[in-house]
């Protein structure tokens, strides 16, 4: 009976999962999942992603336990594991879904390829979101998302022959991470949970989703906190897309005055999961973005006026804007922010501060359960103007804090200093003279810092020095032509009638 080691990834889950279905019908499966000490010492890894992942793998190890072979583990860069379990079962195939991680675990990948070809072993790998390998262009990309995603579900086999090897311990931490600190972990990935977030989001929290999706006190619950299961695989995209649409036919059978907000919730939740794939999309076809600009004519624009003071001040959440702060320091508690506040906090680093986006990347990579380096790197660059296909957008930081916390609540559960603050002042606490301050208990710039800059004025030389930037390069309109033809997206019918205006300001 022919063997197939079948290399688990990100996409921890025994349903709907094509490599592990083919392996199963083709004779015994060797389910592997790989502690690489590599991967785990990459500036983008962090300790809080194994506290997520960790859950999930030992309830992956469960489910295929269930089916008669459970997963083994081990650690080890990825060929000599590979060929040291070669020894031990020999195998013909190796089977594993495309990953379009970062450019180690590509330049990994690679790596494996040729061992498997050197040794004569087929290593055969799926597609598991709606991204293309190999695109060059756009064009038909649509067609071939909906193709995927209008496939049924593949069900889970029913039984693995066991193979009777040592599963291998899940450690406490992986080799090689970095700074092996347990830091909280309020969402952690995981089959049960991810259909139980999937299941309460379009039942019973998803219907004011549009209108609750902005602010981060209404988000955190009405968004569907999809990102981290669909980011470590333990829901498929198609599962979600699937559920989407079951509960739009549902709903549909209802009289329209009986549906609420639901239909639109619904609408834009799609859009969402189109998304998700369209942004993964960039780095697949581009890989190297995760290092430079996406467009090259901003090459240079502000890699020599890194300041390391203002990035720790950000990235502590001690920048002095009470709202930006307590995004930040939500984010590295909590491992989540909504989508508006990870956009503010990279424009912000980007504009008022003058960042290069390299290094808050990176930050912010290791702040999220959710870190997906496709959606990660092309947003991060999106929100730092360096596509050229994106207007640039620029975020005050208290006009955002009126607008999404008007009554501080959010700032004050996340800024303790500013606990006594009453609104207006703490949108904007700088302005109280000291007979305030000491009203309120505190004294800025010992308790709580003053701002950094003038966030107004640092907006204003911001818009200047990118004017001057575009002035002076000659090439950019070639340039954003061509990123536009290699990345630009291609509008369908169902994200018009959910967003009027393209959310993320792409010029079509
Ligand atoms: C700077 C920046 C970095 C980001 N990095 C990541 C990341 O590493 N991983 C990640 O999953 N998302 C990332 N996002 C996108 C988005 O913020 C998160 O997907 C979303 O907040 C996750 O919460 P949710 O699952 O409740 O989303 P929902 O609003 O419920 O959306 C459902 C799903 O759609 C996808 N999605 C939603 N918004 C977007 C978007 N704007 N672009 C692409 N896909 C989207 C996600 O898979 C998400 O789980 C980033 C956004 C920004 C601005």
């Amino acid at each position: 009976m022919p063997t197939t080691l079948v290399w688990f990834k990100r996409d921890l889950r025994v349903h709907d999962h094509a490599p592990l279905a083919a392996a199963a019908a083709r004779g015994a499966v060797l389910p592997v999942f790989l502690l690489e000490p590599g991967y785990w010492a990459q500036p983008d890894v962090s300790a809080r992603h194994w506290q997520v992942l960790r859950p999930a793998l030992l309830e992956l190890r469960g489910a295929l336990g269930g089916l008669g072979q459970p997963l083994l583990l081990r650690a080890g860069e990825a060929c000599a594991v590979l060929e040291a379990l070669h020894a031990q079962q020999p195998f013909d195939a190796v089977h594993a879904h495309e990953e379009t991680g970062n450019g180690w675990t590509f330049a990994r990948d690679r790596a494996v390829a040729a061992w498997c070809r050197a040794r004569g072993i087929a290593f055969r790998q799926w597609r598991q979101f709606g991204v293309v390998r190999g695109l060059k262009r756009r064009q038909h990309w649509v067609r071939q998302w909906e193709g995927l995603m209008a496939e049924a579900q593949i069900p889970a086999p029913s039984a693995l022959t066991p193979l009777g090897l040592e599963p291998g311990a899940l450690p406490e931490w992986p080799p090689g991470l970095n700074a092996p600190t347990p830091v909280p972990v309020l969402q952690a990935a995981g089959r049960a949970s991810a259909l139980r977030c999937l299941d309460g989001f379009l039942h019973r929290r998803g219907e004011h989703y549009s209108r609750e999706m902005s602010s981060p006190l209404s988000a955190a619950r009405a968004c569907s906190r999809l990102s981290t299961h669909l980011a470590w695989g333990c829901l498929s995209l198609r599962e979600a897309v699937h559920a989407a649409r079951g509960r739009a036919a549902e709903l549909k059978a209802l009289p329209k005055d009986q549906r609420g907000q639901w239909p639109r919730a619904l609408a834009s939740f799609e859009s969402r999961l189109h998304w998700h794939c369209h942004f993964i999309q960039k780095l697949e076809t581009e890989p190297a973005i995760e290092f430079h600009n996406v467009n090259r004519g901003y090459d240079g624009l502000r890699e020599s006026d890194f300041d390391a003071m203002r990035f720790e001040a950000w990235a502590s959440g001690h920048t002095g804007w009470p709202f930006v702060d307590a995004c930040m320091r939500a984010l590295v508690h909590t491992g989540w922010l909504n989508f508006r506040m990870r956009a503010m906090l990279v424009a912000i680093a980007a504009w008022q501060l003058w960042l290069h986006w390299r290094q808050p990347g990176l930050h912010l990579a290791r702040c999220f359960n959710d870190y997906e380096p496709g959606i990660h790197y092309s947003q991060v660059q999106m929100q730092s103007g360096v596509t050229g296909i994106n207007i640039p957008r620029m975020y005050s930081p208290v006009k955002q804090s009126l607008d999404q916390d008007p009554d501080g609540v959010f700032i004050r559960r996340w800024v303790p200093e500013l606990a006594a603050v009453p609104a207006p002042w703490i949108h904007e606490p700088w302005k109280m003279g000291s007979a305030q301050q000491q009203r309120y208990g505190l004294k800025l710039g010992r308790d709580y810092p003053l701002p950094l800059l003038d966030h107004a004025q640092a907006a204003r030389e911001a818009r200047a020095r990118l004017a001057e930037w575009r002035r002076s390069q000659p090439e950019l309109s070639r340039l954003n032509r061509e990123v536009l033809e290699r990345h630009g997206s291609r509008r369908r019918r169902v994200e018009q009638r959910a967003a009027p205006a393209s959310p993320q300001g792409e010029l079509f």
